[in-house]
């Protein structure tokens, strides 16, 4: 009997073998999962979940039973230690397993501040899995002083909840301004405004110097020359790709696993998905940190093991909760060259990336429309003329017909 072994029971991995039995394949399937939750959501641990809106058992993607039932061996608590890709066979904390296909579903490892700058410290925090949200949601109560260190979506979320809950928040963003590295200057204003009304003490162009505390933290000092008295650090400074064990099995790496259009490496019966991998976009190669991705590609995977032979093709799109605002993002904005901004806060506002004439990717805050019908433009290859955009007597929907 075929057997297909995933390494990673996060988002990618749970997609990838649930379709494999949705898909009709009938061999073995193994889900090997370092944490000792069954797959959960990731998106809710900086917005409903932490804010003590979401229990445990809606952040699981399926009931624990589902893989037993649908015939999936998940093994929960056990890491994969090392490939032996020659002789198809893996070892785990638990033993080893041979396997015919194999797939890496690793997901993303955060960047954590160096011990010697007091990363180490009692109080120090990142935001991955559900055991970093768990230690760190009983310092969430009024009046704590919370220091968030990076202004990209991570920081930003939780820097909303924890505004929502009473807390005294800090963010530092090292760049000139927050989400400098994922969006617009037009959004980044939009999101500098909504922080600064709820309070948030929001410092750009401002890095963290170190943190200080004997055993547990309780100050910072900036690069600015000043001091915090803080309780307590959420570090959101991004994430790296988890390649580690592909590379020590001579996997292939291109900012992360570099895979084909069918999500194969360069190794035989290697294959990965979701935010270890990357993978052939538009003459070039990217790599996706975001949940339709995971799934998506994870799809395509378990397609191509049952003989598609079919490409993956990203269509892009994101989002973001903070406060009472919703964002959502179609596209990928990178190389525009010109902004075109609809409506205004408070109400839906958007901002549409161009370079040129070619509309790339849209920022919609609170304007579902702006998203649907950017989404519908960009994955049809139609750019509407920016000043037709721009007009606020455009309607959006006839856009689509044009
Ligand atoms: P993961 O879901 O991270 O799963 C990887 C799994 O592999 C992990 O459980 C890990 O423990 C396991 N693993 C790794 N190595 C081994 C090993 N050697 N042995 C066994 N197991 C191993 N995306 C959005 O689209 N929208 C959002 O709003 C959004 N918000 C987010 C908020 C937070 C706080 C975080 C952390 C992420 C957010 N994301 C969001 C990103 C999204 O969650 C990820 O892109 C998605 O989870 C990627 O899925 P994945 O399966 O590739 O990786």
């Amino acid at each position: 009997m075929r057997h297909i072994v995933v390494i990673g029971a996060g988002q990618a991995g749970s997609s990838c073998v649930v379709k494999l039995r949705n898909g009709g394949f009938d061999g073995k399937i193994t889900l090997i999962g370092a944490e000792s939750h069954p797959p959960y959501q990731r998106p809710p641990l900086s917005k409903a979940y932490l804010m003590g809106d979401m229990t445990l058992e809606r952040l699981f993607l399926r009931p624990e039973s589902f893989y037993g039932e649908n015939d999936i061996d998940l093994r929960l608590g056990v890491t994969v230690e090392a490939i032996d890709a020659a002789g198809q066979k893996i070892t785990t904390s638990d033993g080893v397993i041979g396997y015919d296909e194999l797939v890496f579903t690793t997901g993303s490892i955060p960047h954590k501040l160096p011990a010697a700058i007091g990363g180490a410290l009692d109080g120090v925090h990142v935001v991955r899995g559900l055991a970093d949200v768990d230690a760190m949601e009983p310092r969430f109560v009024k009046d704590a002083r919370v220091l968030i260190v990076g202004g990209g979506y991570i920081g930003l979320e939780a820097a909303s909840v924890a505004a929502k809950l009473g807390l005294e928040v800090t963010l530092v963003e090292m760049a000139p301004r927050i989400l400098q590295r994922v969006a617009s200057p037009e959004t980044s204003d939009f999101f500098r405004t909504l922080h600064q009304g709820h309070g948030v003490d929001l410092r750009e162009g401002v890095g963290l110097e170190r943190l200080t505390g004997e055993g547990a933290v309780n100050g910072a000092a900036l690069t600015d020359g000043t001091t915090l008295d803080v309780d307590f650090v959420i570090v959101g400074v991004g994430i790296a790709p988890a390649t580690a064990l592909a590379e020590a099995a001579g996997v292939a790496l291109d900012n992360g696993i570099a895979v084909d259009g069918h999500g194969r490496t360069n190794v035989p019966h290697v294959w990965a998905a979701g935010d270890c991998a990357s993978f052939p976009y538009r003459g070039g190669r990217i790599r996706l940190e975001s949940v339709p991705n995971a799934i998506e590609q994870a799809e395509v995977v378990a397609e191509n093991l049952m003989g598609a032979e079919k490409d993956y093709t990203a269509k892009p799109w994101f989002w973001s909760d903070q406060y009472d605002v919703k964002l959502q993002i179609a596209g990928l904005n990178t190389g525009y060259d010109r902004i075109v901004t609809r409506g205004a806060a408070p109400g839906p506002v958007s901002f549409w990336y161009y370079k040129g004439e070619t509309l790339l990717a849209v920022d919609a805050a609170n304007d579902p429309r702006g998203y649907m019908v950017g989404k519908r433009l960009i994955e049809g290859g139609k750019s509407p003329a920016p000043e037709v955009v721009a007009d606020p007597e455009t309607d959006l929907k006839a856009l689509l017909k044009a």
